[in-house]
């Protein structure tokens, strides 16, 4: 049995007001479902130090290298002095607007495990290639790369994100069905290259405009473990009301 997670991914938004009003939301969340915030890397600190126990933190991206001059970037291991639970990597928006490719996310995804961080790694397909049928080839090769630098065994303690390209923060989502079809699929793939234990305990959370009137059809799907939510977790009442659908449902 999978426990359900909810991630918020607040982006380059908010502010320590904010980390204060969901701390003293999520002081009434129940055990139900993992509750994680990933706030920008100036709110690590306050958020660590106000977030009740119990809930995670985590970081939106981290440096595939371990130290040295590389000017702007973090570290895995400082994101865990910082006390992150969780990074998440290959984000859609740091894949078109940075240029990130497969296998730069691959050895992000490596760096956070090796520091002992969990990555969330985010895949998903834009709408034209969607439109041509590819959705599998493209999820399945942003898969594959993380198995060619590390073997399938690293998703072992790590979390897979879909969050079809189209669907983030533009309001569309995908239908429970379309969604649960590709989280199958993701599963099914690290099954294949790794045999089915780590495949069947890996967290295959669903993201794109998840919000409260969506949430309890999508994570009812049996292969949908949680939500990574955008816009909607900048609001803590609709942010812990997706939660609470998690934690219930
Ligand atoms: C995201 O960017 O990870 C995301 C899911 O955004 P939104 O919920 O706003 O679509």
């Amino acid at each position: 049995m999978r426990r359900k997670i909810i991630a918020g991914n607040w982006k380059m938004n908010g502010n320590r007001d904010l980390v204060r009003q969901v701390a003293e939301r999520a002081a009434d969340s129940d055990a139900g479902a993992e509750l994680a915030i990933c706030p920008p890397f100036p709110l690590l600190p306050t958020a660590a130090s106000q977030l009740p126990f119990g809930v995670a933190l985590g970081a939106q991206d981290v440096s595939e290298y371990e130290a040295g001059a590389y000017t702007g970037e973090v570290s895995a291991a400082m994101l865990l002095e910082a006390g992150c639970r969780y990074v998440i990597v290959g984000h859609s928006e740091r894949r078109t607007l940075y240029g990130e490719d497969n296998g730069r996310v691959a050895g992000k995804f490596v760096a956070a495990k090796q520091a002992g961080l969990t990555p969330i790694l985010c895949v998903g397909e834009t709408l034209a290639e969607r439109d041509a049928e590819r959705t599998e080839a493209v999820v399945g090769e942003q898969l594959d790369a993380v198995c060619e630098a590390a073997g399938a065994q690293a998703f072992r303690g790590a979390v897979v994100a879909y969050e079809p390209v189209w669907a983030i923060g533009t309001g569309r989502t995908a239908t429970p069905e379309q969604a649960q079809e590709v989280h199958a699929f993701i599963r099914q793939r690290v099954a294949e290259r790794d045999g089915s234990e780590v495949a069947e305990q890996l967290p295959v959370l669903y993201g794109g405009s998840m919000k409260p009137g969506n949430a309890a059809e999508l994570l009812g799907q049996p292969d949908i473990d949680g939500g990574l939510i955008g816009g909607a977790s900048l609001d803590p009442d609709s942010f812990l009301s997706i939660y609470k659908a998690a934690a219930e449902g």
